[in-house]
């Protein structure tokens, strides 16, 4: 008889975007119509560069000399994607080879799938409140142990609260694997450098390795704040980077993402880079042409400029958002390097009852910080990825309720 992996049973009830979905949906006659600042889902069109891109790559393949199949170039992608990347790197003074990096789908794709490339015994350190996306794939992989009271036992759990400044300190129990998303899903906050050296040191001091989620690197505005780990030294033997074209350029529905494992991180002998290789070559198939030339068009001179009229868009949203909660007199971070603003609930209201509050009385919907780790409980996240008018409307329902 066929048997489950019986670790899927193990989860608790459901992705946390499901359990959000299910309330709304309850709230069968919303007084107002709802504003939808929950979901970190962009809303504004690709920059015309990138659908310039798509229209000629299109043309191309119906073509006999354009057509393209399976890419056979390195890391199942071309090089000129891979060189375009590279640049980028390079741009930030980071030397980054092209057979460092990897093409795929999407982060979350890379985050969950990396797993595969990792013994199931490894300990796994998660920062709290997290992008719930790190800890459901090792649940399913068996890594998280079982789900008691809130929490997986055999998951290290890195508190990021105000009272640390979001920033996790080193654990007693010593991972082997650790996530750090900087800037950061949910609190907005982005790591320094000196921060980020603490760890690279630690992990070099432990062979462990530092799985770290940038995907929203290009929201980072004060220049202190690194854009890849890889500008802190030591890194290139202790981390894999993840990126993604998802919220740099709007490729929430095009998918496009790339991670970069440096050819010097070998753990047991092997070279990780070669390992992951190896899985991708086996598991997956590459990217559409037509999305790798989306992608490229974002490195053109008008495309980034087409791109970051758009981030800028976004970084407004997250000003109205900030200002206006904090003039109504809640405790509000992040919205400066990030997309995300994270605020403390009113005293007396945990996560999921201010949301509730917020989606009756104002038809806002949010996500309440609870449902990314116990840590998150009495945090409340909204996104700037809202349009102009739904972002304002929504404040100023918030500070009505709050006046
Ligand atoms: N990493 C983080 C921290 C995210 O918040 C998200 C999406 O919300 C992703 C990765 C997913 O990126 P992608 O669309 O490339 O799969």
């Amino acid at each position: 008889m066929m048997k489950i992996n019986d670790n899927f049973l193990k989860l608790p009830g459901g992705y946390l975007f499901p359990e959000i979905g299910r309330r709304v949906r309850a709230y069968t006659d919303p007084k107002m119509p709802l504003i939808r600042l929950g979901i970190g889902d962009v809303t504004q069109p690709l920059a015309p560069a990138v659908v310039e891109a798509m229209k000629k790559a299109s043309a191309e393949m119906g073509t006999k000399e354009g057509f393209r199949g399976y890419c056979e170039e390195k890391n199942g992608a071309y090089d000129w994607l891979r060189f375009a990347i590279a640049n980028d790197y390079k741009s930030r003074g980071v030397d980054i080879a092209d057979d460092e990096i990897f093409v795929s789908d999407g982060a979350k794709s890379d985050c969950g799938n990396i797993g595969d490339i990792f013994s199931v015994d490894n300990v796994v350190a998660v920062c709290d409140p997290v992008y719930p996306v790190y800890v459901d794939t090792n649940a399913m992989a068996g890594r998280a142990g079982n789900y008691v009271d809130g929490k997986w036992d055999n998951l290290v759990y890195l508190p990021c609260t105000a009272e640390n400044d979001f920033f996790p300190a080193l654990p007693e129990r010593v991972p082997d694997i650790i996530y750090i998303c900087s800037p950061n899903n949910p609190t907005g906050t982005a790591a320094t450098r000196a921060q980020l050296k603490v760890w690279v040191d630690y992990a070099n001091a432990h062979g462990s390795v530092i799985l770290y989620d940038s995907a929203y690197e290009a929201y980072i505005q004060e220049p202190d704040k690194p854009h890849s780990i890889f500008e802190v030294e030591g890194a290139k033997t202790c981390a894999i980077e993840f990126r993604s074209f998802s919220k740099t350029a709007g490729f929430t529905g095009n998918r496009c993402a790339y991670t970069v494992i440096p050819k010097a991180l070998e753990r047991g002998g092997a070279s990780l880079n070669a390992l992951w290789n190896r899985r991708m070559g086996t598991k997956f198939n590459g990217v559409a042409y037509v999305i790798q030339r989306a992608a490229e068009a974002c490195f053109t001179p008008e495309g980034k400029a087409q791109i970051q009229s758009t981030i800028d868009f976004y970084h407004e949203n997250a000003r109205i958002i900030s200002d206006g909660l904090k003039d109504a007199g809640l405790t509000v971070y992040g919205g400066v390097n990030a997309p995300y603003i994270w605020f403390r609930t009113p005293e007396g209201y945990g996560s999921w009852e201010f949301f509730d509050k917020l989606l009756y009385d104002a038809c806002v919907v949010t996500t309440p910080g609870a449902g990314f780790g116990p840590s998150g409980e009495g945090y409340i996240r909204l996104t700037a990825f809202g349009g102009r008018d739904a972002t304002v409307e929504a404040v100023e329902r918030i500070r009505k309720l709050l006046k």
